[in-house]
């Protein structure tokens, strides 16, 4: 028996269960038809499979959730097991070809692939971010996102650049999307993210000089906002939430022993 994770674009198939609780199906065969791809996820000492539809199949026994949402109605196993899979869907269809020649390419092993013309083997690569929390004594910097079509208020966050390391990444990001300068960096954790294929690295660093300036392109608006008082932000599930309930606590210790 395997458990089958099975999307159709960026959608997760689903069962209910009796008690309310959602799963992913469990069973020794497919149980949709019409795929596109299948592909062996190894998750610790066990395989699981992963399934990319060509069209979203008519479906009796479960529902379609965005995969964003495993996070949320899955358990954290499951959830995680179905990032990865649809990260591995991504980079399968990715790199049917070699970049190189163009010769159609051959699984080699489970997570990387290889070319027959040009006998070389490569793994499949994720695209790392840095997200930070940049605070000034009781304030957290929140912005609205040009990008990102979601109606809250987002840390400021960017992807890692070719030879540079993460925290001059982040000095950068925050420098051109805020104008602002930071100091005292202390990393957080990360969290894997596979819209496409992203690991995102967390940190919470603290406000050095400069005043605010929005980079146009990216940002709509932003600003500082009190740990008591703060906006619309995201859901538990992300790491930007994660970030902001840690500093938020922080400063709720700090204020208790005054
Ligand atoms: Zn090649």
């Amino acid at each position: 028996m395997y458990y089958w994770y099975v999307f159709n674009n960026r959608e997760l198939l689903v069962l209910k269960t009796a008690g309310g609780d959602y799963e992913v199906p469990c069973t020794e065969e497919c149980p949709v038809s019409g795929e596109s791809a299948v592909l062996d996820v190894p998750v610790g000492d066990m395989i699981c499979k992963a399934v990319m539809l060509k069209d979203k199949a008519d479906i009796t026994c479960g529902e379609w959730i965005p995969a964003r949402r495993s996070l949320d109605v899955l358990s954290a196993n499951h959830a995680s097991n179905a990032f990865k899979a649809l990260e591995m869907l991504d980079w399968n269809s990715q790199t049917l070809y070699c970049g190189h020649c163009g010769t159609r390419q051959v699984l080699k092993t489970k997570i990387s692939k290889y070319c027959p013309q040009c006998e070389v083997e490569t793994w499949a690569k994720l695209s790392p971010a840095v997200i930070a929390v940049i605070c000034r004594e009781d304030e957290i910097l929140l912005v609205k996102s040009k990008t990102v079509r979601r109606d809250c208020y987002v840390l400021i966050s960017g992807f890692v650049e070719l030879g540079e390391s993460l925290e001059e990444c982040l000095h950068r990001e925050v420098k051109e999307e805020t104008g602002l300068k930071i100091k005292n960096i202390r990393y957080f954790g990360s969290q894997a993210w596979p819209f496409p294929r992203n690991v995102m690295v967390g940190y919470i660093a603290e406000y050095d000089s400069g005043e605010l300036c929005f980079q146009e392109e990216e940002i709509e608006s932003g600003g500082w906002f009190r740990y008591d008082a703060l906006p619309q932000i995201p859901d538990r599930i992300s790491i930007s939430r994660q970030l902001i309930d840690a500093w938020v606590c922080e400063r709720e210790k700090i204020a208790r022993s005054h």
